[in-house]
């Protein structure tokens, strides 16, 4: 991955000026700040990043300048990141299962608030983790539907659980706090609504008031030209059932998106390799690159194809199946891209809404993934 210190005006530019080989990211920093300005704005809390979805050092510093405080980290490398680039900020270190050693790193790190979701770490925490001041938020998970997919899948405990870890962690001496993750690019409100009443329902299992409920990511970016995600309804529903659940005990509330903070400021700017025999597509990117998350959550419709001329082919749409560039046949996108019908070979197809688990998963495997990450004044046109 390579860094060009050229802001460009837009993606067409960059395909008319560089006809780029390589797969490109373009990055808007005005569309990051104002994407973060909305959750600032409309979300009623505190707003964190979850630096997975996006390390890029150019992301971390916009959100700052445009007012991010917290940051959810999961390992070491994180937690140093953002130490350096944001040294005032709070460090959330929000993946629940830890070596000894990373405990140690985080806590001469001064991170302060800590997820668990089992007994087993917890007691490594109350063990390595001074209590003065630090805060413990209780993970747990509901089968509930609505989400690209099931994070519960991999972490968070049972209601019944819950109770008994914070329970545990307040007596301990930690700040009792609970946390949550409806499942990524979840656009059913209602998933935040079943959650926060659980919520409430643990802290009166348990007999503890909660300092906080951390209702998670999951928060939608816009990936179907239709579907324009609906964030400040679900920021209201948010409140709302806040309120109702919880009513003089209301935590204060804490989210921690990835993908709906920073999917939107990114385009990605792929090339057509090749159109074998005038069928399959076969571009310079795929899922062991950009493109990582295509299979698990599905195809991207808010599509651009430019000739390498910069015009935008209009011809009407043939489903295409789309390979990757590597000999693996996974790597293909999944079913079949409505692509123009004038498509050729050299063309340039641009996906929007890629900032979110597209530089952060690309590899290098079988010698392509060679990425640039540019930085451009707007993503339209
Ligand atoms: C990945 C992750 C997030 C961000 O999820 P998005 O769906 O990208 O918003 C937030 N919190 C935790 C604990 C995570 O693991």
């Amino acid at each position: 991955m390579g860094l060009s210190k050229t802001i460009w005006a837009a993606p067409s530019e960059i395909i008319r000026h560089k006809q780029p080989e390589h797969p490109v990211l373009v990055f808007s920093p005005a569309a990051l700040q104002a994407s973060a300005r909305r959750f600032i704005r409309g979300f009623p809390g505190i707003v964190t990043y979850a630096v997975k979805s996006n390390p890029d050092e150019m992301v971390i510093q916009n959100l700052v300048a445009a007012g991010v405080r917290g940051f959810d980290v999961a390992s070491p490398f994180e937690i140093d990141l953002v130490r350096r680039l944001a040294p005032g900020a709070a460090l959330h270190y929000h993946n629940p299962v830890r070596a000894r050693a990373e405990i140690a790193h985080a806590v001469k790190a001064g991170v302060k608030t800590w997820s668990v979701d089992s007994g087993s770490e917890l007691e490594k925490l109350i063990e390595m983790v001074p209590a003065e001041g630090c805060e413990i938020s209780v993970r747990f998970q509901l089968p509930v539907a609505g989400a690209a997919y099931h994070f519960g899948a991999k972490f968070g405990a049972t209601a019944e659980a819950a109770a008994e870890l914070l329970k545990r962690a307040a007596a301990a001496g930690f700040i009792p706090s609970l946390t949550f993750h409806p499942g990524t690019q979840c656009t059913d409100p209602m998933a935040w609504d079943a959650y926060i009443r659980t919520a409430a329902g643990i802290c009166t299992a348990a007999g503890v008031t909660a300092a906080r409920l951390n209702v998670g990511g999951g928060f939608p970016s816009h990936r179907q030209e239709a579907a324009a995600p609906a964030l400040e309804a679900i920021f209201a529903l948010i409140d709302r059932v806040a309120t109702e659940a919880f009513g003089a005990d209301r935590p204060v509330l804490v989210c921690e998106p990835g993908r709906g903070l920073v999917g939107d400021a990114f385009t990605h700017i792929t090339r057509v390799k090749a159109l074998r025999d005038g069928t399959h597509v076969f571009l310079n990117d795929g899922v062991y690159g950009g493109l990582a998350e295509l299979p698990l959550i599905g195809n991207i419709d808010r599509i651009e194809v430019i000739s390498p001329e910069g015009a935008r082919r209009v011809g009407a749409p043939v489903g295409r199946t789309v390979f990757g560039p590597t000999c693996d046949s996974v790597d293909r996108l999944p079913g079949e891209l409505p692509l123009p019908g004038d498509l050729a070979e050299g063309d340039f197809i641009v996906f929007h809404g890629m900032g979110a688990y597209s530089s952060a998963t690309n590899t290098r495997f079988n010698g392509f993934g060679a990425m640039e990450i540019v930085t451009a004044l707007s993503l339209k046109g």
